[in-house]
């Protein structure tokens, strides 16, 4: 006999479980079931971060990333108070180094106004007396910007939804499901289970999940990796905010920025570079299927094409330590190469449509008994509560059923099961 649950959440990063202890809480009698594949918690995107609490200055008007991020900080800032998980709020210097980054900067500060964010502009002046080790020609201050340990909070929500009698199964793999009108069976590497509603929450294999559940995602995720270096020899006061350049409109990403840790120290990154395994940290990390993934779709070239320049910057100041560090001397001319030590690499799960545009806002995909988060990247990690929130009120609103949600393409066809399942079961997870 298989398995049951009303809710069945697939994946145990920081979305999946903010997601399972915002429907406990709405209602606590509910059976919530949570899958994650690796043996814990915040295993991938949501462990392997910048740590960044984003105040939301760069997200377009409208956008779900603009309006998730801005209530995100406060609701991050409301659960680290009130369970203990380290928090500051340093503030963010976006630094401008030349006459078009300060063009760049204005339209970026007017953005953020658009937003609703707090932003003061600064001028050479102030901004030497903010920060005497950065150069810059100006800046922009955003005050609400912080720091925290993503790990942490997704640990402690696990922890807390268990408390409540919450059920997490590590080390379960789901490998496909299948929507009937009564509920969905679910197959995974433990065996059969069945749910009333599933939520996908799978993060570098959401495009995956969705084929393994019958419908087209109309995306592909492709990996980026970002490498970090932990910064040696520096003076406690190095920097007071976090620095982090006018982001390129160009690149999708927002550039290689000096960051204080909640941990202590400091590090700069990440940069972004195609990852040959979608859970590859290391340069050399490489699989077969992920790489087919990637290079047999189309949109991948077509994204290569139009980002070309951008592609080869990123794989120069991957290969050379000389070439990362030209980036970090723009603003903070002051590090040497020997300051640069190893920190581990993250991989961003980037959802690219067909066409090679890169799909910038949070995207879902639902179907009557099931909603897959499909696009999740930064800055996901703060506006997980809000996302929860969110995911929550469809699940729960009869209307869902005949209102598609935005950019949702809830075509049917054959599920494809994941072959990362397998993977997973073979690693054997405890
Ligand atoms: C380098 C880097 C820097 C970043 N910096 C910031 C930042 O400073 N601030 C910020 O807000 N955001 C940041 N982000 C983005 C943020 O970390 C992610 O957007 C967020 O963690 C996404 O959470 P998630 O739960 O969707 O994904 P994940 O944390 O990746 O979780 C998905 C989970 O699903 C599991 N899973 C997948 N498939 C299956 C399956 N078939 N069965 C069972 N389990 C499965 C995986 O094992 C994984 O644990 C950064 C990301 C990176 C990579």
């Amino acid at each position: 006999m298989a398995d049951t649950a009303d809710i069945l959440i697939i994946g145990g990063g920081i979305i999946g479980v903010a997601t399972a202890l915002e429907l406990q809480g709405r209602d606590p009698s509910l059976r919530i079931t949570l899958m994650e594949k690796e043996p814990a918690p915040a295993t991938h995107q949501s462990g392997h971060n910048s740590g960044v609490i984003h105040a939301g200055v760069y997200y377009a008007p409208g956008s779900m990333k603009a309006r998730f991020c801005r209530e995100g900080v406060q609701a991050t800032r409301d659960f680290c108070a009130e369970h203990g998980v380290p928090i500051e709020q340093p503030g963010k210097l976006i630094v401008a180094t030349s006459e078009i980054e300060v063009e760049r900067m204005q339209a970026l500060g007017a953005r953020a106004r658009q937003n609703g964010i707090e932003i003061e502009d600064v001028d050479q002046a102030a901004l030497r007396d903010m920060e005497p080790h950065i150069n810059g020609l100006a800046a922009l201050y955003a005050p609400a910007t912080g720091i925290t340990d993503f790990k942490r909070i997704t640990q402690v929500m696990a922890e807390i939804f268990v408390s409540r009698g919450g059920d997490i199964r590590f080390g379960a793999a789901v490998l496909s499901g299948s929507e009937v009108e009564t509920h969905v069976s679910v197959r995974t590497t433990k065996g059969q289970f069945q749910a009333g509603q599933v939520i996908t929450c799978a993060g570098l294999h959401s495009d995956r999940v969705i084929r393994a559940f019958g419908q087209k995602p109309g995306y592909r995720v492709i990996p980026f990796r970002g490498e970090f270096f932990r910064l040696l020899n520096q003076p406690e006061d190095l920097v007071r905010h976090l620095i982090y350049p006018v982001p390129d409109p160009e690149r999708p990403f927002l550039g290689v920025h000096l960051t204080r840790k909640i941990a202590g120290g400091f590090t700069v990154g990440p940069n972004a570079v195609l990852a040959f395994r979608r859970e590859g940290y290391r340069l050399l990390d490489i699989s077969v299927p992920d790489m087919l993934d990637t290079f047999g779709f189309l949109g991948f070239w077509r994204m290569l094409t139009q980002n070309a320049g951008s592609a080869m910057s990123e794989l120069q100041a991957s290969a050379s330590k000389r070439a990362y560090l030209k980036r970090v001397h723009r603003y903070c001319s002051g590090i040497r190469l020997a300051d640069l030590a190893p920190y581990p690499a993250g991989v961003r799960a980037q959802a690219v449509a067909p066409d090679g545009k890169i799909i910038d806002d949070f995207l879902f995909v639902q179907t009557v008994r099931c909603l897959h988060v499909g696009n999740a990247p930064s800055p996901a990690a703060t506006s997980a509560i809000p996302i929860a929130r969110y995911i929550v009120e469809q699940v729960a609103s009869a209307e869902r059923i005949a209102q598609p949600m935005p950019g949702a393409k809830p075509e049917r066809h054959q599920p494809i099961p994941l072959s990362i399942g397998r993977e997973a079961a073979h690693r054997e997870v405890r």
